[in-house]
């Protein structure tokens, strides 16, 4: 390369840097306005809560997004929450968090709490109780390393459990997170159907739920998108959970 050039590269890198992070940053609510979803208010969950979706009140809803981190299409789910300054929590998974620390990271440093989702999406409740536990903490300690800090929220793989596999995990100090209403993006839906059906699905309890949707779709940030000005126009709350500490 010419020496001349260089110095012009590396204002063009840093640009795209600072470019990347602002759109990353959470925005303040003063950016977003009164008209954002924004978040009605947060929950501490510990080993000893009853499940989260016991805790909402009718017209409140939990956003969380599994099987991330996947570098841009997270990203535009997490510009799509930033544009309406509203919280989610993402389950990781930490044979993907490995090459991605940075995402798993932006994450946390744009307000949104951050779990665990096994370390390479097994299914859980099919494996030897011992493996089934060691996979488990495998992923929690790579999502912990990312974000900085030990994060005891876990989500299973396919939501699949089995008693003895959720007393397990428990006695590792695992919180589980449960989900009452599925998006069903995994099965190549439009953005339009997933979000009838979530709105439906939440009519059908008690106008309240823990949403499933994935970040690493090629339509995620669409769904996403349209997720929250449906949740808006019906006059649904959102709630975020708060990072445990360990
Ligand atoms: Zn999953």
């Amino acid at each position: 390369m010419r020496p001349a050039l260089r110095p012009l590269l590396r204002a063009t890198v840093f640009a795209g840097l600072v470019l990347v992070s602002a759109c990353l940053e959470g925005r303040s609510e003063a950016d977003c306005g009164p008209d954002a979803l924004g978040v009605s208010r947060t929950l501490m969950l510990t080993r000893e809560s009853p499940a989260p979706y016991d805790l909402l009140e009718p017209g409140e809803v939990i956003l969380t997004f599994d099987d991330g981190p996947a570098w841009h299409r997270t990203g535009r789910v997490l510009n799509e929450l930033s544009k309406e300054c509203t919280q989610a929590t993402f389950f990781l998974q930490g044979n993907r968090v490995q090459p991605w620390t940075g995402i798993a990271k932006s994450l946390r440093e744009a307000g949104h709490s951050v779990g665990s989702h096994s370390w390479d999406h097994a299914n859980l409740a099919e494996l030897p109780l011992d493996e089934a536990v060691a996979n488990a903490k495998q992923g929690q300690d790579a999502v912990s390393r990312a974000i900085g800090q030990e994060t005891p929220l876990f989500r299973y793989p396919f939501i699949a459990t089995t008693p003895e596999l959720t007393k397990a995990i428990r006695a590792e100090g695992l919180i589980d997170v449960t989900v009452t209403v599925d998006g069903a993006d995994w099965t190549g839906n439009s953005p339009e159907q997933a979000v009838a059906q979530i709105l439906e699905m939440l009519e059908q309890h008690d106008r309240r739920g823990m949403i499933l949707l994935h970040d690493p779709f090629p339509k995620s940030a669409a769904r996403t998108r349209l997720l929250l000005q449906s949740l808006k126009s019906e006059g649904y709350r959102v709630v975020a959970l708060e990072q445990p500490q360990g």
